[in-house]
């Protein structure tokens, strides 16, 4: 049984203030829909300096959606200038915490191993990670797409066992299809996210391979979620620019159960 996760990945985007009207309306869109969380699981993903507000507001309202962080420090707390440590963000009630985004990959120049740094420090201070991988254009043109994503797979999750693992949730995002309008079709998704949960079989068995979530991201939008989300190997997906209003991503959310 993998709860369908809807997570919305703000990027830089929405300060503190615009956080708490953001996350107040998704709530509100939200109760219209009657969707709980017995229909799926609901993640905002804020900058750093919109979390203590998301946490004000979810735990002093009760709302059912949780949280998590678009980064993660691999260092304990101590000298690490800018840096924010996995332990702060778990106490701060972030339940998730996106990892190897392509945008950090690309603009920060996190490799796989940094990536497999920063799993390891969020799974010491029980945060789920949720591990993103994906193909650039090039790499899909020339068919090496599949190889390629496991390859980022097998390295970011070099040194773990089985049991370091469960509850890890792995986002499909081919690079490609971010914020430009341009989606994997249904077909796309689903081939990659066999090709993963496959993958996660062989190297840490069946059962950890069934219960591993696979997101897809990549221009999801409320009218495309449901044919993405209806093949069996795709748990639910990891969502921008959809995310940022509070109504468009409940629609979303609505669309997709
Ligand atoms: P868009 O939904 O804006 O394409 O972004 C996808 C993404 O990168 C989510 O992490």
């Amino acid at each position: 049984d993998r709860t369908l996760l809807l997570a919305g990945n703000w990027k830089m985007n929405h300060d503190h203030l615009e956080a708490i009207s953001a996350v107040q309306k998704l709530a509100w869109a939200l109760e219209d829909a009657k969707l709980d969380d017995s229909h799926c699981e609901v993640v905002v993903i804020p900058p750093f300096t919109d979390i203590r507000s998301v946490q004000t507001l979810v735990q002093g309202d009760k709302l059912w959606l949780k949280y998590g962080a678009q980064d993660v420090s691999q260092h304990a707390p101590g000298a690490h200038t800018g840096e924010i440590a996995a332990s702060f963000l778990s106490r701060l009630g972030c339940s998730f915490v996106v990892i190897g985004h392509s945008e950090r990959r690309a603009d920060n120049h996190e490799t796989n191993d940094v990536v497999a740094a920063k799993i390891r420090a969020a799974l010491s201070a029980e945060l789920t990670p949720i591990l993103c991988v994906g193909e650039s254009l090039e790499q899909r043109q020339d068919k090496s797409h599949v190889e390629f994503t496991l390859g980022q797979l097998d390295d970011s999750l070099a040194g773990f066992d089985a049991n370091d693992l469960s509850g890890l949730v792995i986002a499909y995002e081919p690079v490609w299809a971010i914020g430009t309008g341009e989606t994997a079709t249904a077909a796309d998704a689903a081939e990659m996210a066999s090709a993963i949960r496959a993958r996660i079989g062989e190297k840490y068995g069946d059962s950890l391979a069934q219960t591993t979530r696979i997101l897809y991201g990549g221009s999801v939008k409320a009218d495309n979620v449901a044919e993405i989300v209806a093949s069996a190997d795709v748990d639910g997906a990891l969502v921008g620019g959809a995310s940022l209003s509070g109504p468009d991503f409940a629609a979303l959310c609505k669309a997709a159960v």
